[in-house]
């Protein structure tokens, strides 16, 4: 899979992603990150991007024509038959997802064009983009940390990128849930001992020990959640108990 990133701020970008894990994933050609510098595109003999918003306003507004001439080099090199979509990060867009991250993995090429200053004139956005994605309803000074939680976060469900494929399927929202607690070594650190369960070698009540606990913890933290999780019986109650208290102790 390959990420294009439309930026300002490539250096940003690629000093980002090329660490830890995504850094291997490229070195290992499990994907492919570009950082494509919007300013190349520009046609200004200063190099300028952005202008003043027609209609008057706070700040500056970048410029549709070095935006859509960045895009169009990198759609040309892309094949007809690739999936692609063309990704705009804005705080006004819909709310991004593991279940959004899942469906982008499925993709060949993700094109991530980041704002900056004010926005994109809207002319470009309406010619080029075809989904736009929020990383949360806070104002960020830029796309480019937005673009790159969106790379990690699909990178790692490309098959190769993670070590173990497994974790991907047991942590939090997979079915809806929180992920259990985990523990490490040592066994007793600061007095808290790890829960006895764990240490049983009974695989089974282990699994049911972790299954319990994800319900709790998301009824705790995220019962929004719950609504969509497919629960039993004995499940729900619980859940509905540990919103009970929860509601008592507030
Ligand atoms: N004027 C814009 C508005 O009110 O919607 C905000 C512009 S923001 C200062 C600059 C850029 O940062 C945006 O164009 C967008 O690419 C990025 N950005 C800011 N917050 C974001 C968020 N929550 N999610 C994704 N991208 C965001």
């Amino acid at each position: 899979m390959k990420f294009h990133v439309l930026t300002l701020f490539p250096d940003m970008v690629m000093q980002g992603l090329m660490t830890s894990i995504t850094g291997r994933a490229v070195q290992q050609k499990k994907i492919d990150i570009d950082a494509v510098n919007i300013r190349d595109y520009t046609q200004d003999k200063h190099g300028r991007v952005d202008d003043y918003p027609y209609g008057g306003g706070a700040g500056m507004l970048m410029q549709a024509q070095p935006v859509y001439d960045a895009c169009q080099s990198v759609m040309e090199k892309i094949p007809q038959n690739k999936k692609k979509r063309v990704i705009y990060v804005t705080p006004q867009g819909i709310p991004f997802t593991q279940a959004k991250a899942r469906e982008l993995a499925a993709q060949d090429e993700l094109l991530l064009l980041c704002g900056h200053y004010e926005g994109i004139d809207e002319r470009v956005l309406e010619e080029v983009v075809t989904d736009y994605i929020s990383i949360g309803d806070y104002v960020l000074t830029g796309g480019e940390l937005a673009a790159m939680v969106i790379v990690d976060a699909v990178a790692r469900l490309v098959p190769g990128v993670l070590g173990n494929e497994q974790s991907a399927l047991t942590e939090s929202f997979h079915g809806e849930l929180l992920e259990h607690p985990q523990y490490s070594r040592p066994e007793v650190w600061h007095d808290r001992k790890v829960p006895e369960i764990l240490m049983s070698g009974h695989h089974a009540n282990i699994e049911k020990w972790r299954r319990e606990q994800s319900v709790i913890r998301t009824a705790k933290n995220r019962p929004d959640l719950l609504e969509k999780a497919e629960l039993t019986e004995k499940e729900k109650k619980l859940a509905e108990e540990v919103q009970k208290e929860v509601k008592k102790s507030l």
